[in-house]
């Protein structure tokens, strides 16, 4: 990774450092940005002198707040809810809303840093935030989940807005919470809008939401390969995760021909040598969303599966890997291991679940490595169409947007080669989507002049 002047980029990274303490993954985030970028602005003297790069880097804002809620028996519970408000330099705030217990203003930064990149290249307008609570669904009644939903809701409608912030799901948020919340805002403000994305769809949400990020990272996967003049059909696959994005990424595998050998719960993983199938990811589907099951019994249902107890599924042999679990699930022995047993590509459905060690390997090694902000784009890309098609009170057929969602990822991979085109026909899918994403914000920023 060449870079402006080393000097240079450490004290700006020093800099990130001292202003961001015990922020390692957010840190981690703006590394892994500006060490393109930083080359790419070296003959570019209007973004050094705005200082884009060290604005981008700096949230809007950063909210914090107490949310307060009665569990079943009766006892005060409290936890501690945000919203990070990255960037809106090309249009309003957007990303999910992630309830997990791992969740803190550094996990936030980060995620609401990598959105504002990501929403750039998706072509739609769309700044970047994020934002959750350190609150566990696990285990939690239906009831719970309400009484959280709208405790939550009931600070942060004074934040968002159909034309200020728009809030999705992500880990922990689905239907089932999306809904609580939408519910909770309408009461509060009396306004039907488009505030929230991932709604039901008898309610303002958009077909193929749920199937976005899955699907669209394997089509990005899948045009990677194209690009080097291979297919997805007969390919093994390794995927991480047995949530929304892993499910729905099985399944377009499965549609294209591949297979997909495993899949991961925090538990362990579980490794089906057959492959699975549509009908064996539908049972993941349904165990994980309604029965709320682990993804061990898998291994008791289906014949030949085996349950991997505390551990993660890189070490199967594979051709093209998915990490669609969590952040930094994938360590840099990981990635030595994928590669060393044949592993060809990689197409992050989760944000930056490869760690810094890990990525640099897989560009070093000239693996087709697909980001997180190119290649799960796809689930924002879909949001994006729930708020045109709630501002035109309007809704459109499948077809016409599962034909959208495809082009789309089809222009962030064009977007992609744009600027990550190496000699030799080899493309760094990371540089390409840095800087395409920087250059569309960025140049928003610079019409604006200071602010
Ligand atoms: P879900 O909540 O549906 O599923 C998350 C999955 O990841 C579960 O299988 C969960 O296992 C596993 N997981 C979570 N934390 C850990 C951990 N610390 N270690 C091991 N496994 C873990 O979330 P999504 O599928 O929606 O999100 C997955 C990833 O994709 C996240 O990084 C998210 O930010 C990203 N993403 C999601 C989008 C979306 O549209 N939903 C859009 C773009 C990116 P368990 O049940 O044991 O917790």
């Amino acid at each position: 990774m060449a870079r402006l002047d080393d000097v240079e980029f450490s004290t700006f990274m020093e800099g990130v450092r001292e202003r961001n303490p015990h922020e390692p993954e957010f840190v981690q985030a703006v590394q892994d940005v500006a060490e393109d970028i930083f080359e790419f602005i070296k003959d570019k003297q209007a973004y050094q002198s705005a200082q884009i790069l060290r604005r981008i880097a700096e949230p809007d804002r950063v909210v914090s707040f107490r949310v307060t809620w009665e569990d079943d028996n009766g006892e005060v519970q409290v936890n501690r809810g945000y919203r990070v408000q990255n960037n809106n330099a090309i249009g309003p705030y957007k990303g999910g809303l992630r309830f997990h217990p791992s969740v803190n203003e550094s996990v936030l930064k980060f995620l609401a840093f990598e959105q504002t990149f990501k929403n750039a290249l998706t072509g739609l307008p769309m700044g970047g935030g994020k934002g959750g609570a350190n609150f566990n669904p696990k285990g939690k009644s239906d009831r719970e989940v309400m009484r959280f939903c709208q405790s939550f809701m009931t600070e942060l409608f004074r934040h968002i807005g159909a034309d200020v912030d728009v809030p999705a799901g992500d880990i922990g948020v689905g239907a089932r919470e999306i809904g609580y919340m939408f519910g909770q805002y309408k009461r509060i403000t009396n306004h039907f809008t488009g505030v929230l994305t991932g709604k039901g769809l008898e309610y303002g949400g958009s077909m193929i939401r749920p199937e976005a990020t899955g699907y669209g990272t394997v089509y990005f996967l899948e045009n990677m390969l194209k690009h080097q003049g291979r297919g997805l059909e007969g390919m093994r696959a390794v995927i991480s995760g047995s949530g929304n994005v892993a499910t729905h990424a099985a399944e377009k595998l499965i549609h294209l021909g591949a297979k997909p050998v495993t899949l991961s719960d925090s538990g362990g993983f579980i490794h089906d040598p057959e492959g699975l199938t549509l009908e064996k990811v539908q049972w993941v589907k349904s165990h994980k969303t309604h029965r709320r099951g682990r993804i061990s019994e898998y291994a008791e249902e289906f014949k030949g599966a085996t349950f991997h107890p505390g551990e993660t599924p890189w070490s199967v042999p594979c051709d093209v890997a998915l990490p669609c679990a969590t952040q930094n699930e994938l360590l840099g022995a990981d990635a030595r291991t994928l590669v060393a047993n044949g592993c060809i590509a990689v197409s992050e459905g989760a944000n930056m679940p490869c760690d810094l060690e890990a990525a640099h390997y897989f560009r070093g090694a000239k693996t087709m490595f697909g980001p997180g902000k190119a290649a799960n784009a796809g689930g924002v890309a879909v949001s994006g169409l729930e708020m045109s098609q709630n501002s035109s009170r309007r809704s459109w057929k499948e077809p016409e947007l599962q034909l959208m969602l495809r082009e789309i990822m089809d222009d962030i991979h064009d977007r992609c080669l744009a600027y990550g085109q190496q000699l030799g026909g080899h493309v760094d899918y990371v540089k390409g989507a840095n800087i395409a994403g920087f250059k569309k914000v960025a140049d928003a920023m610079l019409a604006f002049g200071v602010v």
